[in-house]
């Protein structure tokens, strides 16, 4: 499934990266494959479907994800602080505002915390599902995570850069 409401917007960084190291914001669009067994002539209610990838994609709009090693709890916020660029970025945000990783932020890992968020709303004759996660021209990653629990990146899953 695909289309113009399967989208939402981030802001990231990639501390070692050349150019990605400041904060900054991608539009990304999503498209998702359901693979599985029909049940009852049918693999999954298409609308009930997509409203749940919908509201998966709210639960990562307009927020800051950030691997958790850059991140600590403070009360009801978050703080970010990171070294780059030769210079130091400290954010403090709600945490409802932040998403954390366990790896960096790339689009690779983010894909795969969408696919795997995905995959927990499908129901139980879903085997599969593969998530791409375009931002742009050339810019963007596919992950196909297979099996039900696979949470985790690589367990179960394959990554492709778009
Ligand atoms: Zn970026």
């Amino acid at each position: 499934m695909e289309g113009d409401d399967l989208s939402f917007e981030y802001g990231h960084f990639l501390p070692w990266h050349r150019k990605c190291y400041a904060v900054h914001g991608h539009s990304s669009r999503v498209r998702v494959e359901i693979s599985g067994e029909l049940e009852g002539g049918m693999l999954v209610d298409f609308g009930a479907a997509k409203d749940a990838v919908k509201r998966v994609l709210e639960g990562f709009d307009h927020r800051l994800i950030a691997s958790g090693k850059y991140a600590e709890q403070v009360g009801e916020e978050v703080l970010v602080r990171y070294e780059a660029g030769g210079g130091r970025f400290e954010l403090r945000l709600p945490a409802s505002r932040v998403v954390l990783l366990p790896g960096e932020a790339t689009v690779e890992n983010i894909a795969t915390a969408v696919a795997a968020a995905v995959m927990g709303t499908m129901p139980s004759n879903v085997t599969s599902i593969t998530l791409s996660l375009s931002e742009g021209f050339r810019k963007g990653a596919e992950v196909t995570l297979s099996g039900r629990g696979g949470a985790g990146a690589g367990a179960g899953g394959r990554l492709r850069a778009l």
